[in-house]
C-alpha cells in the first residue's frame, strides 16, 4: 500500500461510497477508496425493493456491480481499516492499515465518510445462515413485504421493539413481541398501543434461539413452553460506525450514533461530509445512492470554490 494524496478519501466500499467514488470520478476528481469489507448488504439476501430490480437482487450482487462500475473509473477499494482522520492546513491526513500489517498515509482535502452502522444482533447458532434463509430478519421496511400473512416474533425491548411489531401488524394478524428485558421495559402507553393492535406479548425472558429443521424459528422462553414462528424480526437497535467522526469533533445524534448532516450531507466538521446509513435514520440502499450523489456533488462544488 503506497502513500497518496488524493481530492476526496472515501470511508467506506458500501453502496453509498461506491456511488460517490462514480460520482467523483466522473467529476474528474481523484479519489482513494478504503474498505474493511463488512458491507450490510453483503448480508441481503435478495432485496425486492431496489429500484430498477423487478425481479429482486441479491446484496452481493449490488456490491458487485458497483464494484465493476468503479473498476470502469480505475477505481480499486483498498482493502484497509481507516484507523483515523487528522485535520490540519485544511486537508486530513489519515493514516490506513491494511489486513496483513501494511500501512500507508492518505493526505485528502476532503473526506466522505460512508462506513454504515453495526447491527445489535441476536445470539443465537448459525446466525448468517438463518439470516441468508430469511428465518431472521433485520429490517421490517426492507422485506416484511416477504412476511405477508406469516407467524412473526419481534425479538427487543422498550419503545423501538414495540413500534416495529405495531408496524409489522400491517402485513400479519400474527404478531408476537418477545421481550428480552422483562415486564419492565414497555411503558403503559407502548402496551396500550400493542393491546390495541392485538399483539401478544411474552413477558418471561427468552433462555434461547435457534433455527429448526423446517427453517422455522424455536424460541425457548425463560420460563414457559418453546414457542415457533415463521421468521423472527431482531429490533435490537445498532450503532453507527461514527467514530472517526466523534474523534473530529462531529456533532452525532445521542441514541444511535448517526452523523448530524445538513441537506448537501456536510456535517459539523468542515471537509467531512457523510452519506448512507452511518448518516440516515431510514437505512436503504436507495437512501444511500441519494445522499452519496448529493455528497459527492456538494464535494465537487466545495473543491472547486476553494
Ligand atoms: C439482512 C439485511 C437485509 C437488508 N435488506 C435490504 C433491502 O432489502 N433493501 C434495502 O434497501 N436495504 C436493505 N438492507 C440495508 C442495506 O444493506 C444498507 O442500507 C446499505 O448497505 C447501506 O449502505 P452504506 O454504504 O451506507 O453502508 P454499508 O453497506 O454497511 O458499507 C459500509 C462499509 O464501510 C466499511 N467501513 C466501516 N468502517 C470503516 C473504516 N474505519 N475503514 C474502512 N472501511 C470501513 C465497512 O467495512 C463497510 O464495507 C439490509 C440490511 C441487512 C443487514
Amino acid at each position: 500500500m503506497e502513500d497518496r494524496t488524493c481530492d476526496c478519501l472515501i470511508v467506506g466500499a458500501g453502496p453509498a461510497g461506491l456511488t460517490a467514488a462514480v460520482y467523483l470520478a466522473r467529476f474528474r476528481r481523484a479519489v482513494v477508496v478504503a474498505d474493511t469489507g463488512t458491507s450490510r448488504a453483503s448480508r441481503i439476501p435478495v432485496s425486492h425493493n431496489v429500484p430498477g430490480f423487478a425481479d429482486g437482487i441479491s446484496g452481493p450482487d449490488i456490491l458487485r456491480r458497483h464494484v465493476e462500475q468503479a473498476a470502469a473509473f480505475d477505481i480499486v477499494p483498498r482493502t484497509a481499516d481507516v484507523r483515523a482522520l487528522v485535520a490540519e492546513g485544511g486537508a486530513f491526513t489519515c493514516p490506513l492499515a491494511g489486513r496483513n500489517g501494511e500501512r500507508a498515509t492518505v493526505r485528502a482535502t476532503t473526506v466522505l465518510l460512508a462506513t454504515g452502522i453495526q447491527d445489535n444482533e441476536p445470539e443465537m447458532p448459525e446466525l448468517a445462515g438463518a439470516i441468508s434463509q430469511g428465518s431472521v430478519r433485520l429490517c421490517p421496511v426492507c422485506d416484511a413485504y416477504e412476511a405477508i400473512d406469516a407467524d412473526i416474533a419481534v425479538l427487543g425491548d422498550g419503545p423501538g421493539a414495540a413500534a416495529e411489531a405495531v408496524f409489522l401488524r400491517t402485513y400479519s394478524e400474527r404478531v408476537t413481541l418477545l421481550l428480552t428485558g422483562g415486564a419492565r421495559c414497555l411503558s403503559p402507553g407502548d402496551r396500550a398501543s400493542l393491546r390495541n393492535h392485538g399483539i401478544r406479548i411474552v413477558e418471561e425472558g427468552i433462555a434461547a434461539l435457534a433455527r429448526d429443521d423446517a427453517g422455522r424459528m424455536a424460541v425457548l422462553t425463560a420460563g414457559g413452553p418453546g414457542l415457533a414462528f415463521d421468521t423472527l424480526y431482531a429490533a435490537l437497535g445498532s450503532r453507527a460506525r461514527s467514530g472517526l467522526a466523534a474523534g473530529l469533533g462531529a456533532e452525532l445524534e445521542p441514541a444511535c450514533g448517526a452523523v448530524v448532516v445538513d441537506g448537501h450531507q456536510r456535517t459539523s466538521v468542515p471537509g467531512l461530509w457523510a452519506a448512507g446509513d452511518v448518516a440516515s435514520s431510514l437505512n436503504q440502499v436507495s437512501v444511500a445512492w441519494g445522499q452519496a450523489a448529493i455528497a459527492a456533488t456538494d464535494i465537487h462544488n466545495h473543491l472547486r470554490d476553494t
